[in-house]
């Protein structure tokens, strides 16, 4: 049974000796950042995943067609970053330069 405050989890053998295997190997680097134990470790590896991931969510935009003009649904502005990065891409900047959306600057 885990401590008052902790929860365990199981993993198979092979994951558990693959981290143990990387842990053991950068020991020395990871006790610079803090990290002492195997179990932070783990954590530490999930929290850089789940920063990653969030990261990578924040770089899906949706861009539409509104009224013959680009929108940009995430930030909600007609020029942005990702309307650049539209404009930027040949192929779609031939399109909607035949449909006569143009970039705002
Ligand atoms: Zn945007």
């Amino acid at each position: 049974m885990p401590k008052a405050g902790f929860k365990s989890i199981t993993v198979s053998e092979t994951v558990y000796d693959k981290f143990q295997d990387v842990y053991q190997k950068n020991k020395d680097n990871l006790a610079m950042k803090g990290v002492n134990s195997f179990s932070g470790y783990v954590t530490y590896m999930l929290e850089e995943m789940m920063q990653k991931d969030k990261t990578f969510a924040r770089r899906i935009a949706e861009v539409a067609v509104q009224k013959g003009e680009l929108f940009c649904q995430l930030c909600d502005e007609k020029d942005c970053v990702h309307i650049g990065f539209v404009f930027s891409l040949p192929d779609v900047y031939e399109i909607l330069n035949s449909k006569g959306v143009r970039h705002p600057k």
